[in-house]
């Protein structure tokens, strides 16, 4: 672990990159070999107060800018990404971890975003209608809702940013984000670009932190409106704190997501399917099938399989090895969090069946690694089930039919997403009708909703009535004003 020569990173503030008040900071480090790489500035009120103002006296002009004008500069930020888009990728797998396929995937995502919010003139068209009554007309506009902020994870450093600026920007709102302490280096290359494609000043602005950040985020009164994701008991606080604020708040949570797997699956596809979805990112996604619920006979046919493949992956620093199929997770503190849970697990009866534990990567022994990881023989009552472990540990329930199977998945306290793999259309009918869960994949193990589609979480996985991405996001960063009109 080497802290020499590593840069305090800046905050944006009305245009500028400047150094936060605080001298509080945190480690950033590459998960890969367990470098420090950076230092996160704990911020405060005072930077709070500072972005706040800036966005308050950028928000007139901005707000008024005519929508193809705030359009274009998202085209020309669309540009501007895909030019970036390796260094963008590196960066990420840098200061996150996962593979570089996997980062490349995440930016490619967060691109996805951006061109969806170049459509913002279609975007933000109202309703008319003349004659509701004799010589009346009505219609609807919509407007921007003022001061935005956005708070984000540290599992995609660019993805979810960019699931709320871009939208946020486009329907006339000025920004605060704060993104993750954990992972700032992705977020200030994404505003740094984002200055280069002609942001005007004060329109974004960002702040580094953790929670004195977001407290302050949540109840200043210069805020109208809180984007956040993150983990459930975060979200929660964030969105019972900023709407007793009385402010407009989106809060998505954390997971644990259902993976259904009936004897009719195909073995092979079903689980190539399980170790993208499980494994992915090292499991460090809140759309990760944390939990496989097989039915009948689909155990004994998937699970000697699954294991056979987990045997060949390929565990290593994903910033220089591009062989590597999971790569470390965030930090040492995670690490030994997620290892707790495979204790957990082992002490409430569960039959550890493949023990990811103790991986030695000699090129980067300081690296936070952890290996694939099976649960067999697991139920609901325990810890391992009820909790997101955020790791690449895969739990297995093993159950008599659908019917029970749907019955397990809807005993969880979260609803991102939910998963079926089978050959049979009405088990799958039966399956999207009744499973509680918003996100649902029919032979589909990571069923993350493009662009144009909401993300939409249910249950405790999200606080809030309007979710990110889709129809929903553009709604979400505007108010409606309905105008009847008489002309005598
Ligand atoms: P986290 O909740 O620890 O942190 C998220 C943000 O909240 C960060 O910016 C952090 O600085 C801040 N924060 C942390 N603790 C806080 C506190 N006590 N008070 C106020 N602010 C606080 O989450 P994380 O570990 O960075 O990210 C992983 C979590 O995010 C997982 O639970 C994952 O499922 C979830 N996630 C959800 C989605 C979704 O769409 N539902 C997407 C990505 C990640």
């Amino acid at each position: 672990m080497t802290d020499r020569n590593v840069d305090v990173c800046s905050i944006f503030i009305h245009g500028k990159w400047v150094t936060a008040e605080t001298e509080r900071t945190e480690a950033v480090y590459n998960p890969s070999d367990g470098n420090i790489i950076a230092r996160t500035p704990m911020c405060g009120s005072q930077e709070v107060d500072m972005a706040v103002r800036s966005a308050q006296a950028a928000l007139p002009d901005w707000s008024e800018t005519p929508v193809v004008e705030r359009a274009r500069l998202m085209f020309r930020y669309v540009h501007l990404l895909e030019k970036h888009f390796e260094e963008l990728s590196q960066l990420v797998t840098r200061e996150h971890g996962k593979t570089l396929e996997e980062s490349r995937g995440s930016v490619r995502r967060g691109i996805e975003v951006v061109e969806f919010a170049c459509g913002a003139p279609s975007m933000l068209m109202g309703d008319s209608m003349e004659q509701i009554a004799s010589g009346i007309d009505c219609d609807t506009i919509r407007q921007p809702v003022g001061v935005c902020a956005g708070i984000t994870p540290f599992n995609f450093p660019a993805m979810v940013p960019m699931w709320m600026y871009p939208i946020a920007l486009v329907c006339g709102n000025t920004f605060i984000f704060k993104p993750s302490e954990k992972v700032p280096l992705t977020a200030i290359r994404l505003i740094e670009l984002l200055a280069e494609a002609g942001l005007p000043e004060g329109v974004l602005n960002l702040v580094h932190g953790g929670v004195d950040v977001v407290n302050g985020l949540c109840t200043h009164p210069g805020i109208d409106a809180v984007s956040f994701v993150g983990s459930s008991p975060v979200a929660h606080h964030v969105y019972q704190t900023a709407t007793a604020h009385g402010k407009r708040v989106q809060a998505a949570g954390g997971a644990k997501n259902y993976m259904v797997i009936l004897p009719d699956a195909d073995p092979e596809f079903t689980v190539d399917a399980i170790i993208q979805s499980a494994y992915g990112c090292a499991g460090e996604r809140c759309m990760a099938g944390s939990i496989a619920v097989v039915v009948e006979k689909a155990a004994n046919r998937v699970l000697p399989d699954l294991k056979e493949a987990l045997d060949e992956m390929k565990v290593g620093p994903t910033d220089r090895d591009p062989s590597v199929d999971l790569g470390p997770v965030v930090s040492q503190q995670h690490l030994d969090k997620v290892q707790s849970y495979i204790e957990s697990g082992i002490a409430a009866g569960a039959e550890l069946y493949r023990d990811g534990r103790h991986v030695h990567v000699p090129e980067t022994p300081h690296g936070f690694y952890m290996g694939p990881t099976i649960f067999d023989q697991t139920h609901s009552g325990m810890q391992i089930i009820q909790e997101e472990i955020f790791g690449p540990v895969l739990s297995v329930i093993r159950t008599d039919d659908l019917a029970a199977a749907i019955e397990t998945c809807n005993g969880s306290g979260f609803g991102n997403a939910a998963v079926l793999f089978t050959n049979d259309g009405k088990a799958a009918r039966t399956f999207k009708h009744q499973v509680s869960a918003g996100m649902i994949g029919i032979n589909v193990g990571v069923p993350a909703p493009m662009a144009f589609f909401p993300f939409s979480g249910w249950n405790g996985s999200f606080f809030g009535d309007l979710h990110v991405q889709g129809k929903e996001g553009f709604y979400f960063y505007t108010r409606q004003k309905v105008t009847i009109s008489r002309w005598a």
